[in-house]
């Protein structure tokens, strides 16, 4: 009949949900945001939103969700969909899809927060037309999204990229770090809560001349000259809390190119950084609008 067909989407956080009925950047219908308590509170209030949304505007022609992990994202696997074994209280081997499946009767496109920004990036905002690249979001916890040839990373799990090892100068920086896993990864040196961990105060609160922020675009810096010789990303989006502080991307970018040391033949690289090392064109909402689109291809 014409009518334009509506999507939901959840961006599933560790800290937040955020949801949104809607089809693309400029047409919005609806949004809300909640904080993530436990998987059956969080979840329903999420379900809420959209049978609300599904009494006002019609029914959902599909659903995405972008969620935290680590989550099973192998659709022939017996847990697609269940987050995997969590340090985060009441989440570990939830069935999230399940729990929406059980809700509607509508198709449902799940895959990682990280994934689905970066599918949101490519879709609407600073990814447009590449075909390999990765959105890193540094927040509560650092994790990184990858598109390859054109196709979002599963492999297989799905990428950890916030759990690399990067040097870690003892003397520099005694703070020993805070991953439970590891203690001094990247999200152990570099996320927000290693920021403030380390200088007692919250990281938003740490002024630009802070040598916080030295060290911690020298910390990034180092991930993202990793991640550029082993994926050979063609751009590099920052997310996150953290990332928010638009100051550091300049000192993001020289100390890459420091470290890079002329290696990576690329103009790129080596004449326009300002442009391969980018803040996310959608802002706070490259995940929950890539959840959109994940719903618009399933
Ligand atoms: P989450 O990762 O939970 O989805 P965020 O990406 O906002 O949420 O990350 C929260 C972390 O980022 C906290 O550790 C907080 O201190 C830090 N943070 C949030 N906003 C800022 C900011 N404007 N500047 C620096 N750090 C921030
Ligand atoms: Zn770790």
């Amino acid at each position: 009949m014409g009518s334009v067909k509506l999507f939901g989407g959840i961006e599933g956080g560790g800290t937040k949900f955020n949801c949104i009925v809607g089809t693309s950047p400029n047409d919005i219908r609806r949004e809300a945001r909640f904080p993530t308590t436990t998987p059956n509170e969080t979840l329903d209030e999420a379900i809420r939103f959209f049978q609300q949304a599904e009494a006002d505007f019609g029914n959902l022609a599909a659903l995405g969700i972008a969620c935290f992990g680590p989550l099973d994202v192998t659709p022939a696997s017996p847990t697609f969909g269940f987050i995997l074994p969590t340090t985060k209280p009441h989440w570990s081997n939830f069935n999230v899809l399940g729990k929406l499946k059980s809700a509607f009767d509508i198709p449902i496109a799940l895959d990682t927060d990280v994934n689905g920004a970066a599918f949101g990036e490519w879709t609407w905002g600073a990814a447009q037309g590449l075909d390999t690249f990765i959105y890193l979001t540094i927040g509560t916890g650092v994790g990184g999204g990858a598109m390859v040839n054109g196709k979002l990373l599963h492999g297989l799990l799905h990428p950890e990229m916030g759990h690399i090892r990067i040097p870690h100068d003892i003397q520099r920086d005694p703070y020993e770090g805070w991953c439970p896993f590891h203690k001094d990864c990247f999200e152990g040196l570099a996320s927000g809560p290693a920021m403030e961990a380390r200088w007692g105060q919250k990281a938003e609160t740490l002024p630009p001349n802070h040598p916080a922020w030295d060290l911690e675009a020298h910390y990034i810096a180092l991930a993202l000259a990793n991640f550029i010789v082993t994926l050979s990303p063609q751009r590099i989006i920052l997310g996150g809390g953290v990332s928010t502080q638009k100051f550091i991307f300049p000192m993001i970018r020289q100390k890459v190119v420091e470290i890079l040391n002329g290696y990576v033949q690329s103009p790129a690289v080596n004449e326009k950084i300002d442009e391969y090392i980018v803040p996310p064109a959608l802002g706070a909402r490259s995940g929950v609008l890539g959840a959109i689109a994940l719903a618009q291809k399933v």
